[in-house]
């Protein structure tokens, strides 16, 4: 049975890709500080055979006893409000627990797959991005907190795999919704499907002329796997080429939660990138791996799910 080290598995995605690797027939370590992640998120898989969680901060440290077969680095916090309010821990979960997480792969032999972000592309002047462009970020921005520890922990990955020929695997992840996206997480997905479902305005930032593609979380999942299994080294871009101004989502989660909200328009946040699209022919050709889910249907499955928490929380 493979044995799999999650950094960050009591998150958003950890918590999806610790299932899915247990669907699978691995052993799963999920080692996660509780930063941006919610204990309650690995409830389902508590009872599962295989399945341990650690609480530790991987930037003083990640250690793991027995074999260890693959390292996902997947802790961050990943919502900008949470990054901009998180500045230092993001630096040094993107820098030191990077480094903490490359040394357990090398330490085992193990494979290594990264969590980088299609930010990385800062406010892109290609489009759609492919994987050989460079990108376009301000290295002093407010999002520099992010998007930079995301680049260092690029360079330091590739460093690995060159000078210590760790089998490196950089997943670009765009942005991705779905159950376990906390509510008061502050994207723009959960943002907009907590307000409609409690009848308040959808707080567009900027104009709404801004585009996103949005991937469902079962398929960003399975496309991070298939990455982490294949023999592919560096980076490749896993998200959905749907793209959609906000204004466009806005008008979809009215509809789908059938909540007759208007639209508030506030200001937009410095540096927000203008358009973001991913380029997947590498995954497609290497992995034969594409998104199935469509957005209104990522939306609803979404949206079942946010009902379900916030009553559950004692706040429909
Ligand atoms: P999340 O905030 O839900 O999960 C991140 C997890 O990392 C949390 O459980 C948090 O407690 C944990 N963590 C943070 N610092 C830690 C530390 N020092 N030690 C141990 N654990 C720590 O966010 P998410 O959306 O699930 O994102 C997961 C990863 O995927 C992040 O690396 C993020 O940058 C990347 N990513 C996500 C998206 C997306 O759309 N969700 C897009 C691009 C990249
Ligand atoms: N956004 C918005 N309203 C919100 C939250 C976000 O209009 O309540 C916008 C944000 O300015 C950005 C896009 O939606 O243009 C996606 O934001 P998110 O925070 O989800 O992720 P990002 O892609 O910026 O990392």
């Amino acid at each position: 049975m493979p044995r799999a080290v999650v950094t960050g598995g009591a998150g958003f995605l950890g918590s999806h890709l610790c299932a899915q690797l247990l669907d699978r027939g691995y052993e799963v370590v999920a080692v996660d500080n509780l930063l941006t992640g919610r204990r309650s998120n690995l409830d389902d898989l508590a009872g599962r055979d295989g399945f341990t969680f650690v609480e530790a901060d991987v930037v003083v440290g990640l250690e793991v006893a027995g074999p260890v077969d693959a390292v996902l680095h997947f802790a961050s916090p990943a919502s900008p409000p949470e990054y901009l309010r998180l500045p230092f821990e993001t630096l040094d979960v993107g820098s030191i627990g990077t480094r903490h997480a490359l040394d357990l792969a090398r330490a085992h032999g193990a494979r290594f797959l990264l969590a980088s972000t299609s930010e990385i592309y800062g406010d892109p002047e290609v489009h759609p991005q492919p994987e050989s462009y460079w990108g376009n970020v301000n290295s002093t921005g407010p999002r520099a907190v992010y998007d930079e520890a995301k680049r260092f922990a690029e360079a330091l990955s590739m460093a690995y795999l060159r000078y210590h020929e760790v089998d490196v695997k950089i997943a670009r992840i765009f942005n991705t919704m779905g159950p376990r996206m906390k509510p008061e997480d502050g994207r723009v997905v959960s943002n907009f499907l907590v307000q409609a479902i409690r009848g308040r305005p959808l707080t567009v930032y900027g104009d709404g002329t801004q585009t996103r593609s949005f991937c469902y979380v079962d398929d960003e999942a399975a496309g991070l796997i298939a990455l982490m299994e294949s023999e592919h080294r560096g980076p490749m871009n896993i998200g959905n080429p749907g793209e959609f101004t906000i204004l466009e989502l806005a008008g979809l989660v009215r509809e789908v939660v059938g909540a007759d909200v208007p639209v508030v328009h506030e200001p937009l946040p410095a540096d927000d990138p203008v358009r973001r699209r991913p380029d997947i022919t590498l995954a497609r050709t290497v992995l034969g791996w594409e998104p199935r889910v469509p957005l209104r249907d990522a939306l609803e499955r979404t949206c079942t799910w946010y009902r379900d928490e916030l009553a559950r929380a004692g706040t429909p």
